[in-house]
């Protein structure tokens, strides 16, 4: 696929640092002109993936995360990665309610979120350490029903 523009970011995993990641990518993703629903969907799915590595991915350390964004005219593709202690159980992980910091009042929801808010979603083992979060949204669905709905009124 070619892509109209891209962006990688590396920041630290340290929780001042999600809301710049959510904001920066949020910004990146505007030439797609997405609605508000959608922007708010691509930052909160954003920033869970970014608080999990924040969170889960480096305990009592400090350790990169790598987000990488691309855009086309109407897709944005987003990968959130860490090099952390990585999952040993893919599919447990992302299934609702699971998590493994109940005594820290996690919900384990964070990946039941994005799956719900993008298109696609997938979680991956990295070589190596640590594991990486692929999400993909379309913008502009939804536009483009309205128009038709308008339309049809209008017959
Ligand atoms: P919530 O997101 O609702 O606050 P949570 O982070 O526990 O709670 P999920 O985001 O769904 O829930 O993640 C589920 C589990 O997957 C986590 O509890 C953690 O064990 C594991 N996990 C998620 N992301 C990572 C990561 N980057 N590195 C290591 N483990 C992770
Ligand atoms: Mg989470």
């Amino acid at each position: 696929m070619k892509y109209k523009n891209e962006m990688t970011m590396i920041v630290k995993s340290l929780s001042e640092n999600e809301s710049f990641v959510r904001s920066s990518v949020a910004a990146f993703c505007l030439p797609l002109n997405p609605t508000i629903d959608e922007i708010t969907e691509i930052k909160t799915a954003v920033s869970e993936a970014v608080t999990n590595c924040v969170v889960h991915a480096y305990p009592n350390t400090v350790g990169d995360i790598v987000i990488k964004v691309k855009i086309t005219e109407k897709d944005v593709k987003i990968s959130v990665s860490d090099r952390g202690v990585g999952i040993d159980n893919l599919e447990k992980a992302i299934e609702p309610f699971f998590t493994t910091k109940p005594e820290e009042d996690r919900s384990g929801m964070g990946f039941t979120v994005i799956e719900s808010f993008m298109d696609s979603f997938k979680l991956e083992r990295n070589k190596g350490a640590g594991v990486t979060v692929h999400m993909t949204k379309h913008i502009g669905e939804k536009n483009i029903q309205m128009v038709g709905e308008e339309n049809a009124w209008a017959r």
